[in-house]
């Protein structure tokens, strides 16, 4: 959005004139006494002021030296993120604000969206805002490793130790990469590191492939988790990470990993990716799209989430957008990559499950996503085993999931189109029979900003929900 300040200005005026304001003058006052009301979020504790709840970056990002920035969080300054809830009437005007303002998530009943503090009084005025992250950069700056230096991974004795270690943070794509290679050291017999291709700047696409007994089995089911589809999403990547992690410790320990692990193949793809995740490091901590060249010097990026082929349409999101499609299916390399590896190279195997992780605001969403006409099938085992990943979660942590179609979750009963070209729908359509998108933590307090001391947590109960799926799948009637 940050490219689109002319555009911004003047979709703001015709936001304004809707209100039947006077217009932009209309935004410069109030925001001091705004922004020190306080407010208080749902479950998940207090808003994220930044300094909020997070162990270690405690420290305001000003108070330190420049030079230990991970990168400038001073293009998040003034910005702030606030909640619009809606009704029958606002509900065209909310969904409108899109063309303004970088949306985060929402659905039919409201829409975050990321907004300059001084265009809040105008919004607070005429709509109900709840500002859910107040300082934004700081907020942002609490995400990164408290340790400046990148971890040093190494095989060693004290494998629990190190494990511990690489949990504690969020970790770049290197030290990422340099943690797959150290599985497939550390359990040669049951992993493969498998090449999907390269990125549009070259970086290589990667899955794990976990199984035992490689290719002795031709009845085999194979389960496919992809993650970090949308760069910012972090918590998606360190999650599929953790389930990695955990498939291979717990095999020959216990009954259940052992079976998994003998029956099934895992092609786990933790950073799908991998341009806009090493962006997300080094220059936009809130990168969402791949980093393709588009038709528009200097606008960046497709949406890799909407360029899948199975009812693709084009997204009125022109290139500098959040949402843009690209200009025909598979358009975005990553996904082209994608259906090469599950369709030619990986041709044999019989997926039964895809799970896409994403973040956030605690969702199963199931197919489809591009219209709410068309019923998935086996609608009734579709949902069972929905409720079923649901209630897995909750006896975890306690944490609600909630279980909708996607269709509704990105709102296509108010946009058509908003729901076209998703992985889940080409997944679920073309090769797996049971496809589902989880949107993990949190509810909002924090948004794609979840702090580090959630990686583990989050890993847990979403292992809960991958253990509760592969359960469903080994039932030898499906
Ligand atoms: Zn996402």
């Amino acid at each position: 959005m940050r490219l689109l300040s002319c555009a911004k200005y003047v979709s703001l005026a015709l936001v304004a004139s809707a209100f039947q304001l006077p217009l932009l003058d209309t935004l410069q006052s109030q925001i001091t006494s705004y922004l020190s009301q306080a407010h208080v979020a749902e479950e998940d504790g207090p808003v994220s002021h930044g300094g909020n709840g997070h162990g270690g970056n405690d420290a305001s990002y000003r108070d330190v030296p420049r030079e230990l920035w991970a990168l400038d969080y001073t293009q998040y300054e003034g910005d702030k993120i606030v909640r619009v809830r809606m009704n029958e009437e606002t509900k065209h005007l909310v969904m409108g604000m899109r063309e303004v303002y970088d949306q985060w998530e929402g659905n039919d009943e409201f829409v975050d969206f990321r907004v300059p503090s001084e265009d809040i009084p105008l919004l607070q005025e005429h709509l109900d805002c709840e500002i859910m992250i107040d300082d934004l950069g700081q907020a942002v700056y609490e995400t990164f490793p408290k340790v400046a230096e990148e971890l040093k991974l190494e095989t060693t004795d004290d494998f629990q130790a190190m494990t511990d270690l690489f949990f504690k943070e969020y970790r770049p794509l290197n030290t990422i990469y340099s943690w797959l290679d150290m599985m497939k050291e550390t359990f040669p017999d049951f992993v493969e590191i498998e090449w999907l291709g390269q990125t549009y700047e070259g970086r290589d696409m990667k899955a794990l492939h976990l199984s035992v007994d490689k290719g002795l089995n031709p009845d085999k089911k194979t389960i496919v988790l992809t993650a970090g589809v949308h760069a910012r999403e972090w918590i998606s990547t360190s999650t599929a990470l953790f389930t990695i992690f955990k498939l291979l410790t717990e095999y020959g320990h216990s009954k259940k990993e052992t079976r998994y692990l003998e029956q099934l193949d895992f092609l786990i793809v933790p950073v799908f990716n991998p341009d806009g995740y090493a962006y997300s490091w080094s220059q936009d901590r809130l990168w969402r799209k791949n980093r393709q060249e588009t038709y528009i010097p200097r606008c960046f990026g497709i949406d890799i989430d909407r360029s899948f082929g199975y009812h693709w349409t084009k997204s009125e999101d022109y290139p500098c957008g959040e949402s843009y499609s690209g200009e025909a299916a598979f358009e975005a390399i990553e996904a082209e990559n994608l259906d090469t590896y599950i369709n030619v190279t990986r041709k044999d195997h019989q997926i039964y499950g895809f799970l896409d992780l994403h973040s956030y605001t605690q969702k199963i969403l199931c197919p489809y996503a591009y219209s709410c006409d068309e019923q998935p099938r086996d609608i009734e085992n579709l949902l069972e085993l929905a409720y079923g990943i649901s209630k897995s979660i909750r006896l975890r942590y306690g944490k609600h999931y909630e279980v909708l179609p996607a269709c509704k979750d990105r709102g296509v009963d108010i946009m058509p189109g908003l729901g076209a070209g998703s992985a889940l729908d080409f997944m679920y359509h073309n090769r797996a029979h049971w496809a589902f998108q989880l949107k993990l933590r949190d509810t909002g307090s924090h948004g794609f900003l979840l702090p580090s001391e959630f990686i583990v947590p989050v890993g847990k109960e979403i292992y809960a929900a991958v253990k509760y799926f592969c359960e469903f799948i080994l039932n030898p009637d499906l």
